[in-house]
């Protein structure tokens, strides 16, 4: 792999590298072992004296070389898969942080990321605040405190579709020495490298874009790498893990220490990590990921101008419309200014016309789930925000009439005469 390649050329080649007269394409390791010829081969591995494999909730080749080319794609230095994205993003945060500790977010996220952090990290004893994405600099800094570990935000919030400030998160972060967690999913790293604007942790849910094709859930945590964890705040990275006789991370995985502390800790103890099937799939998907992105870019956008001028919607929210309160942002962080393909709009006369036209829609399913190759629509309010508060709601920038367009790579002009033929009926 050549680092200086271009993310079309990342998303084909970078990853799985076959030596002479091997599979020219990524091998199916679909086994939970692996034989050795003498015992200390093994117990080196287990005491993380030498890389390599020996059982695959720690480590598989087929999911290796899935993690090597989104860290590729991210410009990172390692990356480790998980089962789904919220594993990954639960994972995230408990390598960094435990009982007692706290954490800044956004409030503008993924419903399942809130309810993560309200419910369950909650009761592990994390106490995560929000800032509004309105929150200037100053106010972000306010709310950090003596405890606080990290600071997490989406890059392209779903389903608020609000882009988060990067270098304004990074540079409150940093100012105190945390590490600026970014979910990347909707953009993925095809439309945006957080690490180029001050991340330090990227985390995905593979089972979006990445998959692409709605077969695989799957998540992956992403370190940039260089991440200063001596400064006195982050003591499991840089005193023994007496698990491990002793290893010191910063010391010993210089280059990588969150990922390795992250698999060998979190993954060998609670497991969820991504099944190779899963890998070779989201893996397959990755290669196409750059054309099915812009396209779909090209198609939300159009499907935006559309309904835009429809007489029976009352409003669009799509950040790659200009106009929209979000369109210097993507112009600034996003390649090419192209803003992913889902979209937000409500129809005239509320939430039980928004119902009427979702049930009329004939191209266009009603699933929980956006970022395939189909056209999909969902009712947040009533689906996967249904366990939001009315408040907490508002606060992820779903209104009650909120309808989620995630277009697909299907004729731009099919797409539109579906949703016409929705909307007035
Ligand atoms: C879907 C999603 C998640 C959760 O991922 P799963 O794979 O469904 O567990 C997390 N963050 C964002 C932004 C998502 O869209």
């Amino acid at each position: 792999m050549d680092k200086n390649w271009k993310i079309e050329t990342l998303a084909v080649q970078a990853g799985y590298e076959p030596q002479d007269g091997e599979s020219r394409i990524l091998p199916l390791v679909q086994s939970t072992t692996f034989k050795y010829n003498d015992v200390q081969s093994v117990a080196d591995l287990f005491d993380l004296k030498k890389a390599g494999f020996f059982y695959s909730r720690l480590a598989n080749p087929t999911v290796d070389c899935f993690e090597k080319k989104i860290a590729a794609m991210e410009k990172g230095v390692a990356a480790v898969a998980l089962s789904s994205g919220q594993a990954a993003n639960a994972y995230a945060l408990l390598n960094i942080a435990k009982c007692g500790d706290h954490v800044l977010a956004l409030s503008s996220l993924y419903g399942g990321t809130v309810s993560l952090f309200t419910n369950t990290l909650k009761k592990a004893g994390i106490e995560i605040t929000f800032v509004t994405p309105d929150a200037t600099c100053d106010e972000v800094v306010a709310a950090i405190r003596p405890n606080t570990k990290a600071v997490f935000v989406e890059s392209l919030a779903n389903p608020a579709l609000i882009v988060a400030d990067f270098e304004l998160y990074a540079k409150a972060a940093h100012a105190f020495g945390l590490p600026l967690i970014v979910d990347n999913t909707f953009p993925t790293p095809v439309l945006c490298n957080p690490f180029d604007f001050g991340a330090d942790i990227v985390t995905h849910s593979t089972t979006k874009y990445i998959d692409g094709h709605a077969t695989s859930v799957g998540g992956i945590v992403v370190e940039k790498g260089g991440f200063d964890w001596g400064c006195g705040k982050f003591p499991e990275f840089t005193e023994p893990d007496e698990s491990y006789h002793g290893v010191v991370y910063t010391r010993d995985f210089a280059e990588a220490p969150f990922s390795v502390k992250l698999r060998v800790q979190l993954v060998r103890d609670y497991g969820i990590p991504m099944a190779p099937l899963n890998a070779f799939l989201s893996h397959l998907g990755c290669e196409t990921l750059p054309l099915r992105i812009e396209r779909h870019s090209e198609n939300a956008l159009e499907v935006a101008k559309f309904l835009q001028n429809h007489p029976n919607v009352s409003w669009v929210n799509y950040p790659g419309l200009p106009g929209n309160a979000e369109y210097a942002k993507v112009q600034k962080y996003f390649r090419n200014g192209m803003a992913s393909g889902v979209l937000c709009f409500g129809v005239k006369g509320g939430k039980a016309a928004g119902e009427r036209a979702m049930n009329a829609l004939k191209l266009a399913n009603i699933v929980v789930h956006v970022a395939d190759v189909r056209t999909g629509v969902l009712h947040p309010a009533s689906m996967t925000h249904r366990q939001l508060s009315d408040s907490e709601l508002i606060a992820a920038g779903v209104s009650p009439d909120l309808i989620r367009l995630s277009v697909g790579i299907e004729n731009v002009e099919d797409i539109k005469a579906d949703l016409d033929q929705a909307l007035r009926a």
